[in-house]
């Protein structure tokens, strides 16, 4: 299975132009930065593994990327959470339900590290069954998926745009962004992000984690923006964005990367911008009725 060449379709946002990777469209569960991030996983022939292990938010797009990687591959997932609020347990919705959904068990602990440890203290012939990813596949094994699509956008841009392109996307882990500099850079190919879990030394700090020295370029806000947390701007900003392109974003990290962008476009009308769509919708479906809620008058 094989999941690449992704189109790019042609957009504005106010008097932004624009083109956009859709890797929303790569496969109907399996999309956007986690399905690249994750791919090598995808490719791996190991009969042997029957178990995949991870960690991370219960509400997370990684958490139903890792249950569709698990179901793609036939594997039990076992994603460790702290918490699973009894809301959400009475009514599952957004990522927690698509997760279920596609089978995933989701266990509540507080301990990790030490599920961890104490599953690899198991005999070796136990362990070789069980495949972990780390929270967010914030690791070296995302870079060659990463490098496919790096690889795309270079094709695409050598022969559909003349002037220089920059590639902007909001980092979590700053995974995506990070492998995407590394291989785009070579092209002369330039790649902006913003810091949306945690600020710009955050995110620095999970660049180096990965073992790279030369970073992407990092926009921030004006103000401090905390990830998850309802802003008005944030709102109508990804209201604009939907509504000007008919195409749908994902609320919890595209509205920070738009106004950064909004901030960053007048001092560079002569690049090109490619936006690259990291999927995510699902996680829409507990996010939008939270804005509803909050800024009902909108
Ligand atoms: C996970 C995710 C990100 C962040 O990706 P990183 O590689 O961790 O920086 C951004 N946007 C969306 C929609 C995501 O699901």
């Amino acid at each position: 299975m094989k999941l690449s060449n992704t189109p790019v379709t042609a957009h504005t946002f106010g008097d932004i132009p624009f083109s956009l990777k859709r890797d929303d469209l790569l496969h109907h569960q399996f999309s956007g930065n986690k399905a690249r991030k994750l791919s090598a996983w995808l490719e791996l022939e190991q009969p042997e593994i029957t178990t995949l292990m991870s960690q991370g938010g219960v509400q997370s797009n990684s958490l139903y990327s890792m249950a569709a990687l698990a179901k793609l591959k036939g594997w039990q997932l076992k994603f460790y959470v702290e918490r699973i609020p009894t809301w959400l347990k009475n009514h599952p919705m957004g990522n927690y339900r698509g997760a279920l959904e596609l089978g995933a068990q989701i266990i509540e602990t507080n301990d990790y590290d030490k599920v961890l440890e104490e599953h690899f203290r198991e005999p070796r012939q136990t362990q070789s069954h069980t495949l972990v990813i780390p929270e967010g596949g914030h690791s070296e094994e995302a870079m060659s998926g990463v490098r496919r699509l790096a690889q795309e956008i270079i094709d695409w841009a050598s022969q559909n745009v003349a002037q220089p392109v920059a590639v902007a996307l909001p980092s979590g882990t700053g995974t995506t962004a990070l492998y995407l500099h590394k291989f785009l850079k070579p092209a002369a190919i330039e790649v902006l992000t913003c810091p949306c879990v945690g600020g710009k030394q955050y995110l620095i700090e999970q660049f180096m984690a990965l073992r790279e020295s030369d970073f992407p370029h990092i926009l921030e806000l004006e103000n401090k923006h905390h990830f998850a947390k309802l802003y008005e701007e944030d709102f109508r900003t990804w209201q604009q964005l939907c509504t000007d392109t008919g195409v749908e974003f994902d609320l919890l990290y595209d509205p920070m990367m738009w106004r950064c962008l909004s901030l960053w476009y007048p001092q560079n009308t002569d690049k090109h911008l490619l936006y690259v769509h990291q999927g995510g919708l699902l996680g829409n479906e507990s996010m939008l009725p939270r804005y509803q809620r909050k800024f009902s008058s909108i």
